[in-house]
């Protein structure tokens, strides 16, 4: 056993700390996504990460076939974040403290909500003393949060642990892919523990088990937001887990439960400590959104002195009263959502909604068992226009789903044309094991049609994108700092249009003579000056804070 192998390198990253893997098969099926965070310094160049071909590209792709609406992103191959470097409180236990830190490694798979669990689990370490550490070698053992939504997340994820064994030895698993242990047993009969999504708590106690925790009062401080993994600005607010829906092609529902709303105070109270650590962008997750609150009939409870329920609507509301960016994803298009257009034409939140058509033929999506499939989506697409006419609306498509025809194929690239859908993504159907899917008695489609019709409908959606950004060329707008690109001289930033890691950026020309203003996390207005298929150019206008 070598010990040796950094989990930096498996993100790609070159600093030391936390490596952190995304692979997004997630409810909207929509992001083969891969987030490795931000740095102090700008990353360099990768030292051969092991699963980033596969899980980003290759993989993902081969798989799912996905594609967006964008270029290969260059922010997605950020660099890892010293935990030690971004938290002086960590820094100084580190510096000298006594007692001797308990590191535990770790590796997130997944989509945000994966993320979001790792965060949860990570906070609880931390605040119990336990350091995250930079190296296989370092680690005591390695946590593994999975992903197990389609076939090669599954080889993803199967891969990684044999990783983590290999590096390190002791290895407990969780997410997704826990929830069908056998599997995993089944290659590696060694891993210490096997847990579901959610199960935080278990994971801590197999943490405590074969890593018992060294209490150190200095180790015990957390910051008041978490351990985040994402870049501090901006972070994901799960509130829901879990989705009462039963869509033929996916198998979410039975690896993860129904759903299971978190009580509107505890998201509030989370939101809102979030936003008091600095974070300037709050993105809600969940596999269902639209839904939330149905599971808990809607239950109020007080927050800063008013009841709240625990409804879709009123929970943006309250959101968006903390004076930060709300962007709202997983989102279905029900009448309800109609009134959280309001609140985006008051500029309470985002005017952006990601919403997973999936399809538009209705015989397919009553093959697929859609939500909210009988819903006329052109007539709400074009009301919520007239009433937010900047809202950006981003959405993900499978083609080729088992008895897909020509037909249904062309009125979904009408329904597109129509719809002038901002950010669009796109899988080829390919079936995953236990989904509901596979007994359709309906012809597959050959792979070969699959990959026309997916080059087709993203070369539609590329000259939509495109036409729409050209529309934004003299228009000013305020727009979040991402990254600084010393060497191109471009702060690379993103307008309310843009989801991090999934959609396009603003990029800032000169952001040498600005320095002192253009910095990562800041909000600035900027004028725009090109446009490209998926990203715009900008020149600085004046800093907001
Ligand atoms: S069943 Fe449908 S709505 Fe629910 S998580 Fe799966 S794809 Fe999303």
């Amino acid at each position: 056993m070598t010990h040796s192998k950094s989990l930096s390198d498996r993100a790609g990253g070159s600093l030391a700390g936390i490596a952190v893997l995304e692979g997004s098969f997630a409810c909207a099926k929509s992001q083969i996504l891969r987030v490795e965070f931000d740095s102090a310094k700008p990353a360099e160049p990768s030292r051969g990460f092991p699963l980033a071909t596969p899980l980003s590209a290759a993989k993902g792709q081969k798989a799912g076939r996905l594609e967006y609406n964008r270029r290969p992103s260059r922010h997605r191959r950020n660099s890892v974040k010293s935990v030690k470097r971004k938290s002086p409180k960590v820094g100084f236990v580190s510096l000298g403290c006594p007692k001797a830190l308990v590191d535990s490694g770790f590796v997130s798979l997944g989509c945000p909500k994966a993320l979001v669990d790792s965060e949860r689990i990570l906070t609880r370490l931390r605040a119990e003393g336990y350091e995250v550490a930079p190296s296989y070698s370092a680690a005591d053992l390695v946590v593994v949060n999975t992903c197990g939504f389609i076939d090669a997340a599954v080889d993803e994820s199967l891969d990684a642990i044999g990783e983590a064994l290999a590096e390190n030895g002791k290895v407990i698993v969780t997410g997704c892919l826990g929830a069908q242990p056998q599997k995993i047993l089944d290659r590696h009969p060694q891993v210490l523990k096997i847990t579901g999504p959610q199960r935080y708590e278990e994971v801590v106690a197999a943490v405590h088990q074969y890593l018992p925790p060294k209490h150190e009062p200095f180790v015990d401080l957390v910051p008041e937001q978490g351990i985040k993994l994402t870049p501090r600005h901006y972070a994901y607010l799960k509130i829901s887990e879990g989705c009462n829906h039963r869509c033929s092609f996916c198998i979410i529902p039975s690896m993860r439960g129904d759903l299971v709303s978190r009580p509107v105070g505890e998201v509030l109270r989370e939101a809102e400590q979030l936003a008091r650590a600095g974070v300037k962008e709050i993105l809600v997750i969940s596999q269902d959104t639209s839904a939330y609150g149905v599971d808990l009939k809607y239950a109020a409870q007080p927050w800063r002195d008013v009841q709240r329920r625990a409804r879709f609507y009123d929970l943006a509301a309250a959101l968006g009263e903390l004076g930060v960016w709300i962007r709202l994803h997983y989102v279905y298009p029900y009448p309800h959502v109609d009134q959280v257009i309001e609140l985006m034409a008051a500029g309470k939140v985002l005017p952006y909604l990601d919403i997973p058509f999936q399809h538009a033929s209705a015989r397919i999506l009553k093959l697929m068992k859609r939500p909210a499939a009988a819903e006329n989506t052109l007539e709400r697409i074009a009301a919520w226009r007239r009433v937010v006419p900047d809202i950006t609306i981003r959405s993900t498509f499978i083609v080729g789903f088992p008895g897909e025809t020509e037909q249904d194929f062309e009125e979904l690239l009408d329904w597109l044309r129509v719809a002038q859908l901002d950010r669009v993504g796109c899988f080829e159907y390919s079936p995953v094991e236990g989904a509901a899917a596979n007994a359709l008695k309906q012809a597959p489609v050959p792979p070969e049609l699959k990959a026309e019709r997916r080059a087709r409908f993203m070369e539609a959606a590329a000259e939509i994108s495109a036409r729409r950004l050209r529309q934004k060329i003299g228009r000013k707008m305020p727009v979040l700092i991402d990254r600084i690109d010393r060497d191109a001289d471009v702060a690379v930033a993103r307008s309310a249009s843009d989801a991090p890691e999934i959609d396009g950026t603003v990029r800032i020309a000169a952001a040498g003579s600005a320095a002192s203003i253009l910095k990562v996390g800041s909000l600035v207005d900027v004028e725009i000056t090109g446009a490209g298929d998926y990203d715009l150019e900008a020149r600085l206008i004046a800093p907001i804070h």
